[in-house]
């Protein structure tokens, strides 16, 4: 397999045979984000893509995720030609995950997004960050709440399960609480099937530090950041959906099946934030990217 820089891949894809069909991400521009700086973004041709699938056709694979950052910027016959070649190559494959960005989404309607599905694509990973409008001009997402609501919910019409992402402590402590709470009613009108939040991270060099060093940005404690999760459950309602904390950014790493185990996940943050032990968090040393 050719890979071209550092690849990044979502947590629940660990297991998954990880195949580059794009370099970098087409926007690359929000404030928070290192992934794909100095790469400059290409969709590789598909004769690079059907070497790395031959290369791996003799063993079984069970699920592949399409890297970088927003390979369904892919036009959809591309896209088409991939899924595919895979299908025919990897006989045993059982699912195909992308990450996507709203704009990515909307650009297809629900019938390409089934032929997609058609072909294999499982899993569409949506980076939504915030529900707050003003946090997420300030981030410079690129798309507005309409837009990442949209576009959530296509994905769920075509068939394809959805997973977002949220960044906690991303609104600053200033921003804190509307954006806990707008996260909240976001989530609950995208209705995905996974949730996965993380804690923001500084990386040196990004838009986002340069705000944190000047003092515009102010970054809320650990138990701020714990107290966001809180308002985010509080004001989140799914019709079935698998909410994570434990990604390795969190202080304290949850795993909650909603609705069933809502209650008791708030039950237990509260104590957290009721007694405000430091032993209760995950350890600063653990804590990464
Ligand atoms: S769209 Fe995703 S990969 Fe691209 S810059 Fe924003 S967060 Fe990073």
């Amino acid at each position: 397999m050719k890979y071209e820089g550092m690849i990044f891949r979502p947590p629940s894809e660990a297991d998954s045979l990880i195949l580059q069909v794009t370099v970098g991400c087409s926007y690359n521009r929000c404030t928070f984000c290192a992934a794909y700086q100095g790469k400059r973004f290409r969709i590789k041709s598909f004769e690079e893509i059907k070497e790395d699938i031959d290369e791996v056709s003799p063993y079984k694979v069970r699920r592949v995720f399409l890297a970088d950052g927003d390979a369904l910027s892919i036009p959809q016959n591309g896209l088409l030609q991939i899924l595919s070649y895979l299908k025919t190559r990897l006989k045993g494959i059982e699912r195909v995950g992308i990450y996507a960005n709203a704009k990515d989404v909307l650009r297809k309607d629900v019938e390409e997004l089934k032929a997609l599905k058609d072909l294999g694509l499982g899993i569409v990973y949506l980076g939504l960050e915030s529900g707050d409008p003003e946090v997420l001009k300030r981030i410079k997402k690129n798309a507005t709440v309409d837009q990442l609501i949209r576009a959530g919910k296509r994905v769920k019409e075509s068939g394809i399960l959805l997973s977002v992402t949220v960044i906690l402590g991303i609104g600053g402590v200033e921003g804190s609480h509307a954006h806990a709470v707008e996260t909240g009613k976001v989530l609950s009108k995208m209705d995905p099937d996974y949730v996965g939040a993380l804690s923001l991270m500084i990386v040196p060099g990004t838009p986002i530090a340069k705000e944190i060093e000047t003092g515009n940005l102010v970054l809320p404690t650990p138990f701020g950041l714990i107290q966001e999760l809180e308002m985010m459950i509080t004001h989140s309602q799914f019709t079935h959906c698998f909410f994570a904390s434990n990604h390795a950014s969190n202080y304290l790493p949850l795993r909650i099946q909603m609705p069933e185990e809502k209650e008791e996940a708030l039950k237990r943050i509260r104590e957290v934030l009721r007694r405000k032990d430091p032993d209760l968090l995950r350890p600063e040393y653990l804590r990464a990217l």
